[in-house]
């Protein structure tokens, strides 16, 4: 059976779903391996490098594949050229690409989000939501300290001493602690603030100061934040004013699953701040926890320049696309059996709780119910109210 590695279409995306130090696990399943030229340039991996590894080079291998492993979805044209009942790995934010879900449905491919794996011990391998949430994590920090016209550490020089950075960062999941880990690194004093109750000791144990703020903890399902309520909300920004206002650098991560991200910064906080302050926003291309901050671009608030995230594991290609590969590895292995002459089989257990999760289409069928309720309607006998 063929794995094939197309090269990413979508605009700005430089990673790339395998890399040729991995080919080799997939050649081992028994997968012959197929690569579009050109599929890792942006992240700086030669053809030959992957034909070295054991790859063939295919212009067309997403015709001819068993399954196509890709870091964004397929474009449409893509999904057309598909063969019947072949599978697709990669990210696929259902929300936005109902259209696209519907295509994969009427081309009767079996498509595989990696957003939907589900957060299980024995998914953590799988999981490229962490994966690419650590690379976004420590570009933040770096960019916040390339940005800062001043030092991160403390410098006590016989000219004197220089105090070091005070950082704040709101939103300590994967990305943020490992913002918060990268500040630390550089030698900034690093305080930060999350709604869910395990993060105070999770920030405490990368060495930054937890921000108590005398609110309640917001907590959903699977140790993941809640939405927060209007009042709720203005309370936490009431409380969160001061220690912003005497950041040199504000780094905001706040996400809550299959919401918009959160408002966390009104402009007016961001205005507070000192002369040459730097924002840096992850979450800009979901809304933004910072009021006026634009995703890939720089803006000017008061005295601040706002830096938005626009795509950020894209920004570092070659660990972002190990990382993600390994992740596609450890999915395949799930779903792969051997044939005699150990040939590798791509047969997913629809029973497993990892592969049912993370099934978006199969056999002509939207598998996903909340992305099929929004395509199709609700299922006959549900109230439509
Ligand atoms: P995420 O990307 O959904 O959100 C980032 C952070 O923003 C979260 O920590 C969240 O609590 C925080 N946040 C949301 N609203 C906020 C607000 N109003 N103010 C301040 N902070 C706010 O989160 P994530 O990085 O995916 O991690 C969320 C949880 O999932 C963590 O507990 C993490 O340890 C856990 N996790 C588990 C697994 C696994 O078991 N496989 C893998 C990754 C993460």
């Amino acid at each position: 059976m063929i794995v094939a590695v197309p090269r990413e279409t979508r605009e700005g995306e430089t990673r790339v779903a395998m890399v040729p130090e991995l080919v080799g696990k997939l050649t081992g399943l028994g997968y012959e391996v197929a690569v579009e030229p050109d599929a890792g340039r942006h992240a700086l991996l030669s053809d030959e490098e992957y034909v070295e590894a054991g790859a063939v080079l295919d212009a067309d291998a997403i015709s001819t594949a068993d399954v196509v492993v890709s870091v964004q979805p397929l474009a449409r044209d893509a999904v057309r050229r598909l063969k019947r009942g072949a599978a697709t790995i990669s990210f696929l934010p259902v929300n936005q690409e109902l259209t696209l879900v519907a295509d994969l449905r009427d081309v009767g491919a079996t498509a595989f989000a990696m957003e939907l794996v589900p957060r299980i011990s024995r998914a953590q391998s799988m999981d490229a939501l962490s994966s690419q949430a650590l690379v976004s994590g420590y570009r933040c920090a770096i960019v916040a300290a390339g940005m800062l016209r001043r030092f991160f550490p403390l410098n006590m020089t016989a000219a004197g001493t220089v105090q070091p950075a005070e950082i704040v960062v709101l939103g300590a999941g994967v990305a943020g602690l490992q913002a918060i880990a990268t500040c630390k690194r550089l030698g900034a004093v690093v305080r930060a603030y999350d709604v869910r109750a395990a993060a105070a000791e999770e920030i405490r144990s990368m060495g930054a100061k937890s921000i108590d703020l005398e609110l309640d903890t917001l907590e959903g399902t699977g140790g993941y934040a809640r939405e927060m309520t209007e009042e709720r909300a203005q309370l936490q920004m009431e409380r969160l004013a001061p220690y912003i206002a005497d950041a040199d650098a504000l780094i905001t991560t706040a996400a809550v699953p299959g919401r918009q991200a959160p408002l966390l910064v009104t402009s007016a906080m961001v205005e507070a701040m000192k002369p040459g302050s730097v924002v840096v926003d992850l979450a800009s291309e979901s809304g933004g926890n910072v009021e006026g901050s634009v995703a890939g671009e720089v803006t000017r608030i008061g005295n601040a320049s706002v830096w938005g995230g626009k795509n950020v594991p894209a920004s570092m290609p070659g660990p972002a696309s190990r990382l993600y590969a390994q992740n596609v590895v450890n999915i395949l292995t799930l779903m792969t059996s051997r044939a005699e002459g150990d040939a590798g089989v791509f047969a997913p257990d629809f029973e497993d709780e990892i592969v049912a999760g993370s099934c978006v289409t199969h056999d002509g069928a939207i598998r996903h119910e909340p992305t099929r309720a929004a395509i199709e309607g609700p299922s006959e006998g549900e109230p439509t109210s």
